[in-house]
C-alpha cells in the first residue's frame, strides 16, 4: 500500500504539466457547451438511475423516506433508485458519528450492537420491503482505521449496492492528508465498494484546495477495481477533468443525488448539463446510447451484462 501511495506522490510533478494543458482544453469545452442552452437529454428516451439517496434513518435527513423517494423517482421518470443509508449512522449515536469517533474507536460500534443505537436491523427490514429490480437496497459506508468497511460481519454481503465514502480519515493521518485520502479510497474499493461517493468532496469540506494531481491516480484505481465514480451535486462541486480521466480509463459514472430532501431525488438537470460539457452530443439518440455505456446502473445490472 505504501508503495502505491509513494508511486502517486512520485508522479505528481510530472503530471502537473499535463493537467495544466488539459485545464485549458476543458475550459474551452465548458465555454462551448454553455453556449448550447438546450439540454439534449430532455429529448432523449434515456432514463437515469439515482443510485444514492437517503431515508428517514439518516440523522441528517429532511423529509426523505423509502416510499417518498420511490414516488419521486417515478415522477422524475427514473429507471432505478437506490437507498444508500449512512452505515455509521445506523450503528452509532449522532454525536459519535459526526465526530468521526467510530473510525478510530472500532469498539463503539460493537458496544452498541445490543442497544437501540443499532438501527441496522430495522433499516434492513424496512428497505427490504421495497426491494425490486428497480429499487436497490444498499448503504453508504466508510472505512475504519483498520481499512475495514464500517459494517458488522452479518451486514457485509446483503446489499445490491455499496457506495463507499471518505467523510473522515483515521487519526494517524493529518486532516486533509492526500496520502490518507488515497489510502481510504483504496481500502473502500478493496473491500468491495461499487461506487465512490462524491470523490474529492472531502477536501472541499476541509476547505482545502482539491488536489487535481490525484484525478488520474484515483481514476486508475477505480479502473483497477472495476468501480464507478459518482457524480454528486449535493453540497459538492465536480471537476470535469476528473470525470474525463474516468471515462478515458473506462470507469463508469454513477448519478447520485445524495438526496436528503425529496426535491433532490432524481433532480438531474445539472448532471445532464455537466455530462454535455465533457461529451458534446450531436443527436439525442446518440446521447442515450452513450449513456447506456458510460453510466453505472447498479451491481445487479452490471452482473447481468
Ligand atoms: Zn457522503
Ligand atoms: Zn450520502
Amino acid at each position: 500500500m505504501k508503495a502505491v501511495i509513494a508511486g502517486f506522490m512520485a508522479n505528481m510533478r510530472r503530471r502537473t504539466h499535463n493537467i495544466r494543458t488539459r485545464n485549458t482544453r476543458t475550459h474551452n469545452i465548458i465555454r462551448t457547451c454553455n453556449i448550447r442552452t438546450h439540454n439534449i437529454m430532455k429529448e432523449s428516451s434515456y432514463k437515469a438511475a439515482d443510485l444514492h439517496t437517503h431515508t428517514n434513518f439518516a440523522y441528517c435527513s429532511e423529509n426523505v423516506t423509502p416510499e417518498g423517494n420511490i414516488k419521486r423517482a417515478a415522477e422524475k421518470g427514473l429507471s432505478m433508485i437506490a437507498f444508500t443509508e449512512h452505515a455509521g449512522q445506523l450503528y452509532v449515536s449522532s454525536k459519535d458519528y459526526w465526530a468521526g469517533k467510530f473510525i478510530d474507536d472500532t469498539g463503539i460500534m460493537a458496544m452498541n450492537r445490543e442497544t437501540p443505537l443499532n438501527r441496522m436491523p430495522d433499516y434492513r427490514r424496512t428497505v427490504e420491503k421495497f426491494r425490486s429490480p428497480q429499487v436497490l437496497v444498499g448503504v453508504e459506508a466508510e472505512v475504519d482505521c483498520n481499512g475495514r468497511l464500517t459494517l458488522f460481519e452479518e451486514d457485509m454481503d446483503c446489499w445490491d449496492i455499496v457506495v463507499g465514502a471518505v467523510h473522515f480519515l483515521p487519526a494517524v493521518y493529518e486532516p486533509g492528508s492526500e496520502a490518507g485520502f488515497m489510502w481510504a479510497n483504496e481500502m473502500l474499493l478493496r473491500a468491495g465498494a461499487d461506487v465512490l461517493a462524491h470523490p474529492f468532496r472531502y477536501f472541499q469540506k476541509k476547505k482545502k484546495e482539491v488536489p487535481k494531481h490525484l484525478f488520474r491516480p484515483l481514476a486508475e484505481m477505480l479502473a483497477q477495481y472495476g468501480a464507478a465514480a459518482e457524480l454528486n451535486f449535493h453540497k459538492n462541486e465536480n471537476d470535469p477533468l476528473f470525470y474525463e480521466e474516468c471515462l478515458k480509463k473506462g470507469v463508469r459514472i454513477s448519478f447520485g443525488s445524495d438526496a436528503h430532501n425529496l426535491d433532490e431525488v432524481g433532480a438531474f438537470e445539472k448532471y445532464y448539463s455537466f455530462m454535455e460539457m465533457i461529451i458534446p452530443f450531436e443527436q439525442p439518440e446518440q446521447a442515450g446510447k452513450i449513456y447506456e455505456k458510460i453510466l453505472y446502473r447498479g451491481r445487479r445490472v452490471a452482473q447481468a451484462q
